[in-house]
């Protein structure tokens, strides 16, 4: 059982913020910035790939009603929304979630991107284009 079906299960203790009949939504532990929070499929599926997408509409939905609620709880200056999926992506706990994840200004927590702008050339973009292209071919096809 993953540490979030035990959390569905009232198993082990969390602060809810939302429930339904699909969904969950609670306190993340760490707190990373005030009212962090976790939005969960109550069935596990491991990632992005696996949950069904009726399933990742309603959660999204619930995500969204969130964001805005505790933007304007903490009075936050903005939100970041975070789904890691797979351990190289940072994913730790292999049960989908999203995190909600308020901001204030100077709050210190990172979000950075890598800028490669520089470094490439109008084939290598044109190259990355095709091979994601091919692949949709084949998904269309
Ligand atoms: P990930 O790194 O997989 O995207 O995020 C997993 C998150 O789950 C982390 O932010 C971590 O703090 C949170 N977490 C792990 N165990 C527990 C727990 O027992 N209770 C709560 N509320 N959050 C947890």
């Amino acid at each position: 059982m993953s540490v979030f079906e035990k959390i569905v299960a009232k198993e082990i203790p969390s602060y809810i913020v939302y429930e339904d009949n699909l969904v969950m939504a609670f306190l993340d532990i760490m707190q990373s910035t005030k009212g962090h929070t976790l939005v969960i499929p109550k069935k596990k599926y491991e990632n992005i790939f696996e949950i069904p997408e009726e399933l990742l509409k309603h959660l999204i939905a619930v995500t969204k009603m969130l964001a805005e609620k505790i933007k304007i709880a903490f009075n936050a200056d903005g939100i970041n929304l975070l789904n890691n999926n797979g351990k190289a992506a940072g994913q730790t706990v292999f049960h989908y979630h999203f995190h909600i994840i308020p901001r204030y200004e100077n709050d210190n927590f990172k979000v950075s991107f890598e800028n490669n702008a520089d470094k490439l050339t109008k084939a290598d973009y044109e190259m990355r284009l095709n091979t994601i292209k091919k692949h949709l071919w084949n998904k269309l096809l």
